[in-house]
């Protein structure tokens, strides 16, 4: 057999040049060696478990881990993910240190062995803080091998799977770290050093005041944490310019609330519980500009914004029935200090449309990408809800981003905006532009993951970019409540594939 080397950056999987590999992770599928598809079909007959399950055997003297496959019409190329991911566990907890994971050759699923790979990864991931506490446990396994079924040459699948693999790491580490090791100074620390000497350019806003000055929702959310310094907030920018003049520019904000009590409106009876995850946007966007600077679009020039910040409650925190004026301009009264994340966004995506209109940016689209609503979890379940504008959806948007998501088994659906969602956050008080939030849980709102892409469209001023203006821009809001994963499990990374799919592959 001809086996692979994947020269992997990521830190937890140690690789070698050696091919001694002591056992073969098989994905069922046309590609089975021979003897391992004639064992199979003998076993069916007699173990009703063995289609379901994960199995561990041996053939002509060679450990076997075999990852049966289910695949209905409704499959997605995520089987081939989770086969993967739970052959390597079975693996791990079998003894075996040096496995060979042999991609499958789906004619269904062209992506199948990107995806394989991908699992296989998530399946090896130590979370960072085990990582640091214990040096000892940095990899699950010494070494991880690829090879194909059909022996076709991977190189560019090795290649797409190390690039997007390093993001995922990325966007696991900020998201699943806990309230202290990824509080909004320390993911500015590890975004610099995830980062250092490429050719991201990278600017930090730490100094508060100015924080409370240009950001003033962010800022009153900020307000609580300033007495404990480890808590600050950041405003982490990260840009990559393409080496050629960009056709397309890509703008992303991410909600960063590294931990949300909920603020003077306190998530109170057991449901605070997992909010450590409530930063898995920016996580997720950190991990996608990891995707950019290793694929180097020539063409694309990329803005992120991780708008890092603990929702804290304490004698400064903000309350509910403040008037705040947005960068914007737009008077905003607050409702809810647990609708937190849209006030954390809207001033940076207010600046990136500043920068749009400013520098005359080619074909510009933003997003937000956030851990927004319950509503989002209950509507889609464990899908990211994805919310254009008019001038996004008249481009087609919605419907690319949900099939780049299915190509590479990052699945998205698309819920519309309407007119009740504006109407729902016009203030009715003379002098107020809009109210923030009611003041029941997004989960029994009616739309209750609409309405905030309509708040955001309308505190950071891109109303005045419709599409019915004289300069429309693109924006699109992604609610990755649902997808981005729950404790125990560690963050999904979503939405990095669809985004990358989309953008840049
Ligand atoms: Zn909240």
């Amino acid at each position: 057999m001809d086996f692979k080397y994947l020269p992997c950056p990521i830190k937890n999987v140690q690789i070698t040049e050696s091919n001694a590999f002591d056992s073969l992770v098989v994905i069922e599928d046309n590609g089975t060696p021979k003897a391992v598809a004639d064992y199979v079909v003998e076993s069916k007959k007699f173990d009703k478990a063995f289609s379901n399950d994960v199995s561990c055997f041996k053939v002509n003297n060679q450990t076997i881990i075999f990852c049966p496959l289910a695949i209905n019409d409704y499959s997605d190329v995520r089987e081939y993910f989770n086969a993967a991911k739970k052959g390597i566990e079975r693996a791990v907890k079998a003894g075996y240190a040096k496995p060979t994971l042999l991609l499958p050759s789906s004619p269904r699923f062209k992506n199948g062995q990107l995806s394989a790979i991908l699992g296989a990864l998530a399946g090896l991931y130590v979370p960072i803080q085990y990582r640091e506490a214990s040096p000892a446990n940095v990899s699950r396994i010494q070494h991880l091998f690829v090879t194909s079924a059909d022996k076709t040459d991977i190189g560019e699948v090795l290649k797409q799977a190390i690039f997007l693999g390093s993001a995922l790491q990325i966007s696991r580490d900020i998201g699943g770290g806990d309230p202290e090791r990824m509080a909004p100074p320390r993911v500015a620390e590890y975004v610099e050093e995830a980062f250092k000497g490429g050719r991201i350019k990278m600017e930090v806003i730490s100094d508060q005041d100015r924080i409370e000055k240009d950001f003033p929702l962010f800022g009153a959310v900020n307000r609580a944490a300033r007495a404990v310094p480890r808590h600050h907030g950041r405003i982490i920018f990260l840009e990559y310019v393409p080496p050629k003049p960009s056709r397309k520019t890509l703008m992303l904000v991410g909600k960063g609330v590294t931990y949300d009590t909920g603020g003077a409106d306190i998530k109170a009876g057991g449901i605070m519980a997992g909010m450590s995850r409530d930063k898995c946007g920016a996580a997720a966007l950190a991990g996608f500009m990891k995707f950019v600077e290793m694929a180097s679009p020539e063409d694309v020039h990329v803005v992120i914004a991780l708008c890092m910040v603990r929702n804290s409650v304490g004698e400064e925190c903000y309350v509910a029935d403040e008037i705040l004026t947005s960068r914007a301009g737009v008077r905003v009264r607050v409702g809810n200090t647990d609708a937190e994340g849209r006030m954390a966004m809207a001033d940076s995506l207010a600046l990136m449309k500043e920068r749009v209109v400013k520098e005359n940016l080619k074909d510009p689209h933003l997003y937000t990408v956030a851990t927004l609503t319950g509503h989002a979890c209950l509507a889609v379940g464990d899908y990211t809800a994805v919310m254009d504008n008019k001038v996004a959806e008249n481009n087609g948007h919605g419907l690319n981003f949900c099939k780049a998501g299915d190509i590479l088994g990052d699945p998205a659906e698309i819920s519309p905006l309407r007119p009740e969602d504006f109407t729902f956050h016009r203030s009715k008080a003379y002098g107020e532009d809009l109210l923030q939030c009611n003041n029941l849980p997004s989960s029994r709102t009616p739309r209750g993951h609409q309405t905030p892409a309509a708040f955001l469209i309308m505190a950071s001023g891109l109303d005045h970019h419709d599409a019915s203006s004289t300069k429309p821009i693109k924006y699109t809001h992604l609610d990755i409540a649902g997808s981005a994963g729950d404790i125990p499990h560690p963050p999904t990374g979503a939405p990095i594939l669809a985004l990358a799919q989309l953008h840049l592959m």
